[in-house]
């Protein structure tokens, strides 16, 4: 698994709307997106619009981009925690780094990569600030609001929190897999049957559409895909 890493920071004029406070996090929130855009544009609409709404960083099948320092608080819990509000100092508004994870609302490969993305890079944090799990929240944990929505409707809370843990263990260098956009080949037929017996087992299962064992069928199944595939086959049957 690889994703890039880059920041695209919004400007301090917008402080006052996006980030008033500073901030010594203790936290980070996850969320999903609820629709099916990509990273650079969850974060190029937070730019754009005066809404007290913001995130740190947003996370896709291909990037992570960090919007907000995280010496800054940011809008995405729902739980108020503005000046007004005397436990301001309690609230996952004013405490926590909040990861968006995009693609939540179709959900597929797509999504399932951008998860795998958020967990290795919310496991890299962790490690970062020296954290425990017990670090990562919920949306729904600050506001009850049910995000992350399709994690949740997964019911896959608990498994999603024990990939972070065992991310944290796995060196860093094992999760680099070169992304490949060609066709798959095959260096011999054995290899082959294997791959599309793996395939068919996981249709076989509901774990995946049975569209992908005809794309493999006719050819046109990339090793990205596959790499896709894999993490979504690992991901639903924990
Ligand atoms: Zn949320």
């Amino acid at each position: 698994m690889s994703y890039t890493f880059r920041q695209i920071l919004i400007p301090s004029t917008k402080y006052s709307i996006k980030a008033p406070y500073i901030m010594f996090p203790q936290f980070i929130t996850v969320h999903n997106t609820a629709n099916d855009a990509p990273a650079v544009n969850e974060i190029s609409y937070m730019h754009n619009n005066n809404n007290q709404v913001s995130y740190h960083v947003a996370v896709d099948d291909k990037e992570v981009i960090q919007a907000i320092p995280f010496n800054r608080n940011a809008w995405h819990c729902g739980d108020g925690g503005g000046d007004k509000d005397p436990n301001a100092l309690k609230k996952g508004n004013r405490l926590s780094i909040g990861v968006e994870i995009c693609y939540s609302k179709s959900g597929g490969v797509r999504y399932g990569v951008a998860e795998e993305n958020a967990v290795q890079y919310i496991a890299k944090l962790l490690k970062q600030f020296e954290w425990g799990i017990e670090r990562v929240k919920k949306h729904q944990d600050w506001n009850g609001k049910y995000c992350p929505h399709r994690i949740l409707a997964e019911d896959r809370w608990n498994s999603f929190l024990n990939r972070i843990k065992k991310a944290m263990e796995t060196n860093e260098s094992e999760h680099q897999i070169v992304e490949d956009e060609d066709m798959m080949k095959f260096t011999s037929t054995t290899a082959k049957a294997a791959v599309r017996d793996y395939i068919q087992q996981a249709v076989d299962k509901k774990l995946i559409d049975k569209s992908w064992l005809q794309k493999f069928d006719n050819g046109t199944i990339t090793g990205g895909d596959f790499e896709g595939l894999k993490i979504i086959i690992v991901q639903r049957s924990m």
